[in-house]
This record gives C-alpha cells, structure tokens and sequence, in this order.
C-alpha cells in the first residue's frame, strides 16, 4: 500500500544538492572549509534565476528604484563610521580544557562544556565578525581594512551620487546585489550560516513621516514576492524584535521566518534604519548627505527602510519548498517543484529512440532551437520514463519528446512536470511556446 512521502529532511536536501550539482562542499577534495559552498552547474542556474527574478521585479518593474554595485572592499573609515568596528559582534565564549568556542547566546553556560564534558568557561567577551585583511604590500595596523558584512553601507555612502546621476526624487531606492563576509562563531545546517554569503538588499530612502507606512508596504510586498515564487504562506510567520533588543541602528526590524527542518529561523529581515546610516557619514565624512526638496526649498535626511535577503537562504527555502515525493509503481518519484521562473532547467530534449537516424537528426534541430536564452538539457540515454525522472529530480518544468510521429508531422509532445500531462505541439514554434509557458503565473501543485 502506498504511504505518504515523508517530508523532506535536511540530509534528504543535502544529498540531492550533491548528487545533481546543487550545492558542494568548497574544497570537498580537502576535506571541505567550514561555512563556505560551492555552488555546481544547477545551483549557479538557480542562483542566477533567484537574482535575476529579483532584480527585474525590484528595477525593471519600478520606476522609483535604480542599482548599484559596489566594491567588496572600502575605506576602513565606512566601518568605523557604520559602527561596525564597534557593534557587529557576536559574544565569544571559550572552554578553557579543550579549547573550544561558542557563540554565548546559543549555548547553556550553566552546564558543561558539550564537546570535552568539563566546566570551565572563559568570561563572555564580544568578537568582532568582519573578515580583517591588509591592503598593499606592508601587514601593519594602518594597511588593515575589512571585507564587507553586508552590502548596504555602500548604498549609503554612495546615495547623493546615486541620487544626483539619476535624479531621484523621494522616496526612492537603491538594490544591490552581492557578496559578504562574516566571520561566524559557529556555522551550520548547510547554507543557512555562512561565513562568504551573497544578499539582495533593497535600501528605500522615505520623509521620515513616510517611514511607517513604506515599511509596511514593503514587508508586504516582499512576503508576497515569496509567496508568488512558491513559498507556501502557512510557513512563515513575521516576528517583530522587541524594543531593547533590536540592532544599534534599528528604530523597527521585522524577520519574516520560515519553519526549517531544524526549526524556525529568520529568512529575511525588514529594518527601519532611520538616519541612523546617512547622518553616522555625514557627521564622519564631513559631506552633505541631506536631499534637498527644491520644492519646498527644505533639506531632509531621509529614513531608510531596507529589506535584505540572502540569496544562499532563500535558495535553501526555495529548494526547500520544491522537493516533493510521490509514490508510483518503481517506488518514490522525487520532483523539485520549483516555480518555472526559478527552475535551473527550463526544458529536456528526448529522442523517443536513439538509433534512429532521422529521428536524432530532428531532436538536434529541437534542441538547437531552444538553446541560448535558457538552460536546455539533451539526454537519450535510458529508457524514456527514468529520463523524465531524472528531470522531475531536477525541477526541469518541460520535457519535449520526439517520436515517431514526429517524423511525419513535425510535432513533438510537451510534458509538463506537474500534471505529467502531454500535448503535442508543432516543431515550428516550439521556442516560443516554451518561452510562452514559464511566464504563466504559477502555483504549486498541492
Ligand atoms: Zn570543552
């Protein structure tokens, strides 16, 4: 009898990553580098997917939004300005037997230590996060700088230039997309933690009487991006930090969490920054950051309300979301569900029969149709139903069939991986209808 598949499970995830080049551990010949991936063939498709999704609906689709891409590395005096030499810590305790550290805050200090069993904790102190590096030839304390945490300070730096070459008017918003250090006390549960990360941040600059009202409507607006791309809405929840414990620029910070395998956690967060960042560099640059309204002649330090999301956590959440398993008559059909606009493979070219020389000569034709604006994958090896299992693992949304009937009339079957219905459909134009298919709106099968 069949059974419900079981839900997925982390090591489940993991392996599938592995096995059809997701997700790999860095330097896995070395015996791997703690908190850092590398991301194969599949995984570089989806990434590209999640942030080019990203980037057409936040720039493309707005008028009031413009890009930047900033450097990793800055002037040392952008960190001591943001105060992050000083605050983006994380409390460090060390068992002083076996050596160990621990993040403070995740562990119980009123027990023993968990790796050696003895009770010997060092005093808590706070350890600075940014990944430390020299600048030119000479390691001294003036050559330092820092790779960056977190891409927004280069939005703020660069806003009146941002601002002036575009000539934005408030409220309008700056999105970057890029990579980030963070020296982790602890990593783990694959690419949730990490200590090279890659984030989508979006800074909003608003009249601070607009502030509360722009950070509703972006959190909304960026829950409902995640649930049009496939996120189930029953596994989020906002959790909203409480006054005292929020971070040293925040005036409000909304987590929109996702219930993990290995529990709730934050998969993106929503700041009112206020003029914390704008005034920190006016203040230490000796430049104007204000805008100055030539329509009331007013000068105004904007609030900014920044949502920030990784691109490493949501690919999680999304890969997450897709794996489905379904009982059919060889055992379990593993199918990554992945909304089309986001699936690594867009479409599979398979020669009913690989011995048939007309028939592969008009595959070819197929395949080379749809290639060039999109990830199409040819296979002919195995009998056809493996194939399209091999491509439901993958999440590939179409699968294109040429059979026999193909040679008389030039048409060829179109599966969709969700339904597994098929339809024939004209050789001529088969690009176009592909291409037709992944913009229909998608929701997930359930
Ligand atoms: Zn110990």
């Amino acid at each position: 009898m069949a059974t419900l598949p079981a839900p997925v499970t982390m090591d489940k995830l993991v392996s599938l990553c592995k096995r059809r080049g997701f997700v790999f551990q860095s330097s896995e010949i070395y015996g791997g580098f703690n908190g850092v991936w590398d991301h194969g063939p599949l995984g570089a498709e989806l990434r590209n997917n999640i942030k080019r999704a990203w980037w057409e609906d936040y720039v493309y689709k707005r008028t009031d939004i413009v890009g930047l891409d900033s450097a990793i590395l800055a002037n040392p005096a952008v960190w001591q300005a943001s105060g992050h030499l000083e605050n983006f810590t994380d409390p460090l305790v060390e068992c002083r037997n076996c050596h160990n550290r621990f993040r403070a805050d995740q562990i119980d200090l009123t027990r023993n230590c968990t790796v050696c069993g003895k009770f010997d904790w060092t005093d808590i102190k706070q350890f600075n996060t940014m990944f430390k590096t020299f600048v030119g030839p000479v390691e001294e304390e003036a050559s330092v700088a820092y790779l960056r945490p977190e891409t927004c300070q280069a939005i703020f730096v660069n806003f009146r230039l941002v601002q002036g070459a575009m000539r934005k008017k408030l409220p309008f918003g700056i999105a970057q997309i890029g990579k980030a250090f963070r020296n982790e006390i602890t990593t783990g549960n694959f690419i949730f933690r990490l200590r090279e990360l890659e984030q989508m941040e979006l800074e909003y600059f608003v009249r601070p009487d607009q502030a509360d009202a722009a950070f509703e409507e972006l959190l909304g607006i960026n829950v409902e991006w995640l649930v049009n791309h496939g996120v189930r809405r029953s596994k989020l929840d906002l959790y909203e930090h409480p006054e005292g414990a929020r971070a040293h620029y925040s005036r409000r910070t909304v987590d929109i969490m996702y219930d993990f395998p290995f529990g709730k956690s934050e998969l993106q967060g929503v700041a009112n920054r206020g003029d914390f960042d704008l005034t920190q560099h006016a203040k230490a640059s000796g430049r104007d950051l204000d805008y100055f309204d030539d329509e009331t002649n007013e000068k105004v330090t904007p609030y900014v309300i920044e949502p920030s999301i990784g691109v490493d956590r949501s690919s999680l959440v999304f890969m997450l979301e897709a794996y489905d398993e379904e009982a059919d008559k060889d055992g379990v059909r593993t199918v990554m569900r992945f909304h089309p606009r986001l699936a690594p493979v867009k479409a599979a070219v398979l020669p009913l029969v690989k011995k048939d020389a007309a028939l592969v000569a008009l595959s070819h034709e197929v395949f080379a149709s749809l290639r060039g604006e999109m990830l199409v994958l040819y296979d002919e090896s195995g009998a056809v139903g493996r194939r399209y299992r091999r491509q439901d693992e993958i999440g590939t949304p179409y699968c294109i069939t040429v059979d026999s009937q193909s040679l008389e009339d030039r048409t060829v079957t179109i599966r969709d991986r969700d339904s597994m219905q098929q339809v024939r459909f004209p050789v001529e134009g088969i690009r176009d209808e592909i291409n037709r298919r992944l913009r229909l709106p998608w929701t997930r099968p359930d």
